[in-house]
């Protein structure tokens, strides 16, 4: 870089030089204090999930993706675009899709035992690094029979991150997750660089078309054809296609005359906390 500067340090005695870049050393500060506050985060209590509506063709909500929120006692609400990453480099991931999992299964409890909530199944992101971890069938096995749900309700929403070395390692999971009646969906699909051979041998049920697919749609006709061999893709491996990022309603109506199965997206609702989504399903309104 250019504006790196070198500097004599005056402390450590002659012919000592560091390479002194004040943007990079705040940086690294930056960094460091937040990977101590993620540390905390845990313990703290300061994580909350969201939760977005995901709906049929027909407009109705039959899911929920389950969306992490950390409550930063300096920053506030802070998104997962912000941490998730840090979380990934550092291993805190695993503590933290540990919470994220139970939290999701002690909500589907709660769902379960309501008449009007009792169908809802709901998606929770799995990170690539949490999927490869040893112990995650056994914990996820372990979540499913301590809040004793109907698995059907639990779907997990992988990245193509996911290593692409270790496919035997990927299958088997995948293999055990959905005889156990775990669904799994390729999350942002499109946007990653594996090829259509290689997901082709995995045991996906559901795809999702990543919203950058879905943003163009009306805009640019070239956009509107990669939603449609998208589509055609997922039909062909017998798959299910949910659209993310659905924010307007020309966007709806391309995606279900695609036959797209379901939709999720600003247009049917906002990622908001669990006293909102059941105020928002609750019947006879
Ligand atoms: P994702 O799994 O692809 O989730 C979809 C993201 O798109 C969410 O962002 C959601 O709020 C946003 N979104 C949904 N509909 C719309 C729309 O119509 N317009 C716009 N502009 N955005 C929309 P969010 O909540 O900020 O999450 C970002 C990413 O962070 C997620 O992308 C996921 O990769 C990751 N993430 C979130 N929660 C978790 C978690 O519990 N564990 C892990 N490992 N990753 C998570
Ligand atoms: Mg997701
Ligand atoms: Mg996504
Ligand atoms: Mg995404």
């Amino acid at each position: 870089r250019a504006d790196i500067a070198m500097y004599e340090s005056k402390n450590s005695g002659r012919n000592t030089f560091h390479f002194f870049d004040p943007e990079m050393q705040l940086a690294i500060a930056n960094r460091a204090a937040l990977e101590s506050e993620l540390h905390r985060a845990i313990n703290r209590e300061q994580f909350e999930l969201y939760y977005q509506a995901q709906v049929n063709s027909k407009g109705q909500t039959v899911g929920a993706e389950a969306l992490i929120r950390w409550h930063h006692p300096e920053r506030g609400l802070t998104s997962p675009l912000e941490f998730i990453p840090l979380a990934e480099e550092t291993g805190l991931i695993l503590p933290i899709g540990k919470w994220v999992l139970e939290k999701a299964c002690a909500q589907i409890e709660l769902w379960q035992k309501k008449a009007s909530t009792k169908d809802l199944v709901l998606s929770v992101n799995v990170s690539a690094h949490q999927f490869h971890q040893v112990e995650f069938l056994s914990h996820l096995k372990m979540c499913l029979q301590e809040y004793d749900i109907n698995p059907n309700l639990l779907q997990l929403e992988l990245t193509e991150s996911i290593s692409l070395n270790h496919l035997d390692e990927v299958i088997s999971k995948l293999s055990i997750l959905k005889e156990m009646g775990v669904e799994c969906s390729i999350d942002d699909f499109g946007t990653g660089f594996s090829s259509l051979s290689y997901l082709a041998q995995l045991p996906f049920t559901k795809l999702k078309i990543d919203k950058s697919f879905v943003d163009n749609i009306g805009n640019r006709s070239a956009d509107n054809s990669l939603v449609e061999v998208i589509v055609g893709i997922a039909s062909h491996m017998r798959m299910e296609v949910i659209a993310e990022g659905v924010e307007e309603e020309i966007q709806e109506r391309f995606l279900l005359d695609q036959n797209c199965h379901m939709l999720q997206g600003y247009l049917f609702g906002r990622p908001v906390p669990i006293k909102e989504f059941d105020a928002m399903l609750a019947p006879n309104k």
